[in-house]
């Protein structure tokens, strides 16, 4: 059974980070997980990540519309080291070798739902694929042991890990397994935006083993997935799509809600303008609204939205020449395991980083805090996981 100091579970953004973290502060390091290690949520992030850069904008003031757009649920402790390492986030990933996209100088940013300022940093409509590329490249170069293919089975105190076929002994353990939207959509018959290993045996193993969790009943839906094409169900259109300009539209062509409001009003003003008769049938019958994508300038979506734009035309439909259809669609767990600033989680030795965690987003979480939770919590859990191996 070989030891280690630290064992990370999961390779999306904020396994990686953790597991590299962990490995640049001296720690023997092993990285399990579930698929390949390409295969996760993070990848497939669009949008972008937010960060106080603006001339008028402060970590107070992203933390403040944290609160707000969490309806006041959110652990501010949290909230305040994930605003003010934000900064310093970035420029690791730039270290790293990520190019967010920039103009004038400066970054290009956008306004995500819920945010007062303009704060969404992007590298095109690719931003998750970027970042995870580059974390991966990092930890592949580093003398962490990959695992893939080696799902966590089961966790024994002290710490002992069934992972695959592989019996793993460390110190501490970083669980950075993500959310369950993938299993939940499932069991509901829904769609969901989510990779296939999104299905939360991690959070119940820890749940087991004694940790605490919080909000876990909250569910975030996005509110705009893909209606039609039918290829394109279930695909999550990027929010930035309204950051630059794109509003939503009921069958009349009227604006029913803010656009930009938090993503639980809009989602939810979604399904209640569909309930009142105001929604569009897709041609397979589903429900959906219209997201009138013609008004976004052509050179915005060129900069910043060519994924998508190249997915829809490719479906046969013209973002900037027609409206699209689109409806809420299951996208992501907000609660999960407890944990303090180190990420730390309410057991001895067990760190938790990423969407398997909770508090950093109370019950509703802002796009583009994700990611940036991921490198901030990540990074804090590797550095403490080593420590405390020590
Ligand atoms: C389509 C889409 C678009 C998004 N856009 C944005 C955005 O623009 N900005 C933003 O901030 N956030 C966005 N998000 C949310 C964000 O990407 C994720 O919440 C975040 O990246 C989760 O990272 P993670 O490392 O916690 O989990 P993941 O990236 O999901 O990684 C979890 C890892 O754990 C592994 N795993 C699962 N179970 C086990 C097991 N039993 N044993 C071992 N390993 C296991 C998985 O295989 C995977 O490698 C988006 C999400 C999706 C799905």
């Amino acid at each position: 059974m070989p030891g280690y100091d630290v064992l990370v579970i999961g390779s999306g953004a904020s396994g990686l980070a953790a597991a590299l973290s962990a490995e640049r502060s001296g720690a023997r390091v092993a990285l399990a997980t579930k698929g390949s290690i390409q295969s996760c949520n993070s990848a497939k992030a669009q949008g972008g990540i937010q960060a106080a850069f603006g001339d008028d904008d402060s970590p107070e003031q992203h933390a403040e519309d944290i609160w707000k757009s969490s309806h006041e649920t959110a652990n501010m402790e949290l909230v305040t080291v994930l605003t003010s390492e934000a900064p310093s986030a970035i420029h690791a990933l730039e270290e790293l070798g990520v190019e967010f996209t920039r103009e004038n100088g400066g970054y290009r940013l956008a306004r995500c739902g819920g945010a007062s300022r303009k704060r969404l940093l992007q590298v095109g409509d690719r931003t998750g694929h970027a970042i995870t590329k580059a974390l991966r490249d990092a930890v592949e170069a580093s003398t962490v042991t990959v695992l893939p293919n080696s799902p966590l089975l089961s966790l024994d105190e002290g710490w002992r890990a069934r992972v695959g076929e592989h019996d793993v002994e460390a110190t501490t353990v970083i669980l950075a397994a993500g959310g369950r939207c993938f299993r939940e959509a499932e069991v509901r018959g829904e769609l969901s935006t989510n990779h296939p290993g999104a299905t939360g045996e991690v959070t119940q193993i820890a749940l087991d083993a004694g940790a605490e969790a919080r909000d876990l009943d909250a569910l975030q839906y996005h509110p705009n997935g893909g209606s039609w094409p039918q290829n394109m169900q279930g695909y999550s259109i990027p929010e930035t799509t309204r950051a630059y300009g794109a509003v939503l539209l009921n069958a009349d062509g009227e604006e029913f809600t803010d656009s930009l409001g938090p993503r639980d009003v809009v989602a939810q003003a979604i399904v209640d303008e569909v309930a009142k008769g105001k929604g569009v049938e897709t041609p397979d019958g589903r429900p959906a609204v219209y997201l009138d994508t013609t008004r976004i300038p052509r050179e915005d979506a060129e900069i910043s939205l060519p994924y998508m734009l190249r997915r829809y035309r490719a479906a046969g439909v013209d973002p900037l020449a027609e409206k699209i259809l689109t409806y809420p669609v299951l996208h992501y767990q907000n609660g999960g395991l407890v944990i303090d600033t180190d990420a730390k989680t309410t057991l001895d030795g067990v760190y938790a980083c990423g969407e398997i965690a909770g508090g950093t987003h109370g019950r509703n979480r802002m796009m583009g805090n994700s990611l940036l939770e991921c490198v901030v919590f990540g990074r804090r859990a590797g550095r403490a996981a080593a420590t405390a191996a020590r």
